[in-house]
């Protein structure tokens, strides 16, 4: 069973993981963005850190759905609102149990993940987040390190694509041959998962 401390580790975890990695995301958004990638979820996640600690919710739900909130108030970019759509939604899925399975967390993941697909209008292959979370949300149910496999396989699967949402699809063409920063964002959240699960 995943308890609230659970759910903080992650976060925790992720924080640590997108401030190791921020060179890396920003890098990669520069090539068909803004260049700020990682300093967005960089500045978003360690504030999602503080927030989890410093109010130690006490049931699962509660933590992603702060996590949700205070990434919507703290990062202005695309980034901000989607995953920010991605945890809340989350949370509110996994409604009010002080625990939960690794099925339900799955199950709620992936209305998070349908929940981000609405809020963008992007489909799979359209070289975003989804294409790391669209099949880490379906492994999930099956096993964490899978899902990590699989999120990460989807990101680098998003090299060749062209992008159709979000900054990127401004470049047309010229956005093939790049791998998707919040794609590859997104599998360092669900690589943080599958390490807290271990
Ligand atoms: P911004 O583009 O506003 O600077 P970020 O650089 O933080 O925001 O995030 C860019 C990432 O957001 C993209 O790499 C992509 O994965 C994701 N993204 C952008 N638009 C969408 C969308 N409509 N649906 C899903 N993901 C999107
Ligand atoms: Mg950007
Ligand atoms: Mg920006």
């Amino acid at each position: 069973m995943l308890d609230a401390d659970f759910f903080r580790r992650w976060m925790a975890a992720t924080a640590a993981a997108v401030d190791r990695e921020a060179d890396q995301l920003t890098e990669l958004d520069s090539a068909i963005g803004d260049a700020d990638h990682g300093s967005n979820l960089q500045r978003g996640f360690t504030a999602v850190a503080a927030v989890v600690e410093k109010d130690a919710p006490a049931t699962p739900g509660a933590v992603l759905t702060l996590a949700g909130r205070q990434l919507i108030s703290t990062v202005g970019g695309a980034s901000g609102p989607l995953y920010g759509t991605l945890l809340r939604r989350t949370g509110k899925a996994l409604g009010e149990d002080a625990e939960v399975t690794q099925e339900q967390l799955a199950q709620a993941f992936a209305a998070g993940v349908a929940a981000v697909g609405q809020l963008g209008g992007a489909q799979a292959g359209d070289k975003t987040m989804l294409d790391a979370l669209l099949p880490a949300a379906e492994a999930l149910a099956l096993s964490f390190r899978g899902a990590a496999d699989a999120a990460r396989a989807g990101a680098e699967a998003t090299v060749p694509l062209l992008a159709r949402k979000g900054r990127a699809s401004y470049l047309g063409e010229r956005s093939i041959g790049h791998q998707d920063p919040g794609a590859t964002s997104a599998a360092l959240l669900v690589e943080a998962l599958a390490g807290t699960a271990q």
